[in-house]
């Protein structure tokens, strides 16, 4: 059995040459090859034959393949992924401004089961592997040069696809190193946001071993009773205990944690609900991002009205608490957040 290349932060790789006899500094123009240059195809540049017939013998770089697409008319795309064992997920990149933000997947489903999302529906299938998550960014980059040329800067990813990030947390912290080094693609620390639905082992985790990518939590209401019903965990590690972990994470100045709140109509979207959620982030450190509801088949919630949503922010923003109004990109395709399936 081959082992993915696509697995291997820098530091692994070159360890992995080390143990086999071979020159370190392989790993360099590796990451340069495929990652900077973007190759497909099998590195032969200044590559040592002895590492080229390494690379033969052991190592695979197999990618996702993409089945299905679908563009919006707003330019969001949504691939429809498979991987080497027939699951396939679903991966979005979200335009702006002849920029592109990628939302990867972290897992083939989800074990949340959060009240308002659709992955949450078909339960959790399994992890995807860190090869699978840079596949993701790898196939849809691809895609963009090929059918996009002009505007192909892919800059900002989002783990805010299918899964619970923090519930994959190695691959997650693996891809992100990748994602983040030097040698390859370069992506800039402040340009990588891992969105978790409150999940505390991988919270605990957090300072000690995750680059100093950004956070955000999906709040969605600031108290437990509700928080219980919308987000399941929440029983298991109530709000008060997630905001305390999170309030641990150093952040420099400028940076900030996002706190996402689904507005759900006539449900968490009062003028109570929004003035007892500036009680609680006052002082934080924080962004809120609105998201209202985005509908799916079989929903059982609506979507507020939007004069609702604009008193909601403003209520937020006497407690000095900057909160930015999420669009709803791609909903005609399915693409928006809390639709995505594997249909
Ligand atoms: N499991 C992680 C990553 C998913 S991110 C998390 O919960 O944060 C996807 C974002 O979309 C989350 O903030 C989620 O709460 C939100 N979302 C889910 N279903 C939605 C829906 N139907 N409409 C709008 N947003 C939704």
């Amino acid at each position: 059995m081959k082992i993915s290349f696509y697995q291997y932060n820098y530091e692994m790789l070159k360890n992995l040459l080390l143990q086999n006899d071979l020159s370190p500094s392989g790993a360099s123009l590796l990451y340069n090859w495929h990652y900077k240059q973007k190759q497909i195809g099998s590195c032969t540049h200044n590559l040592a034959l002895a590492t080229q017939a390494f690379i033969r013998e052991y190592l695979s770089f197999t990618l996702p393949e993409i089945v299905n697409v679908h563009q919006s008319s707003d330019l969001t795309v949504k691939f429809l992924m498979q991987m080497d064992d027939g699951q396939k997920v679903e991966t979005v990149l979200i335009p702006f401004q002849n920029k592109y933000t990628i939302c990867l997947s972290t897992q083939v489903g989800c074990a949340m089961k959060c009240s308002f999302c659709f992955t949450g529906t078909q339960g959790l299938k399994r992890h995807l592997k860190t090869e699978e998550i840079i596949g993701q960014f790898i196939m849809a980059d691809r895609w963009l040069r090929e059918n996009r040329p002009d505007d192909q800067l892919l800059k900002n990813i989002v783990y805010m696809g299918q899964g619970e990030p923090l519930h994959n947390f190695d691959a997650v912290k693996t891809a992100s190193e990748i994602f983040l080094d030097q040698h390859g693609t370069s992506i800039g620390i402040q340009k990588i946001t891992v969105s978790t639905a409150g999940y505390l082992p991988g919270l605990i985790r957090w300072n000690e071993e995750m680059p100093g990518v950004n956070i955000a939590l999906s709040l969605h209401s600031p108290f437990d009773e509700k928080r219980n019903e919308l987000i399941p965990i929440n029983q298991r590690y109530p709000l008060a205990e997630v905001l305390k972990y999170l309030d641990l994470i150093p952040l420099k100045r400028k940076q900030y944690i996002i706190y996402e709140y689904l507005l759900i109509k006539n449900y968490n979207d009062t003028d109570f609900d929004a003035h007892a959620t500036g009680e609680l982030l006052k002082g934080k450190q924080a962004i809120i991002n609105l998201i209202p509801f985005n509908p799916f088949p079989g929903s059982l919630y609506e979507r507020p009205e939007s004069s609702q949503v604009e008193q909601f922010q403003k209520i937020l923003g006497l407690y000095h608490l900057p909160a930015l109004i999420r669009g709803t990109k791609g909903d005609d395709i399915l693409a928006a957040c809390g639709q995505l399936n594997t249909k």
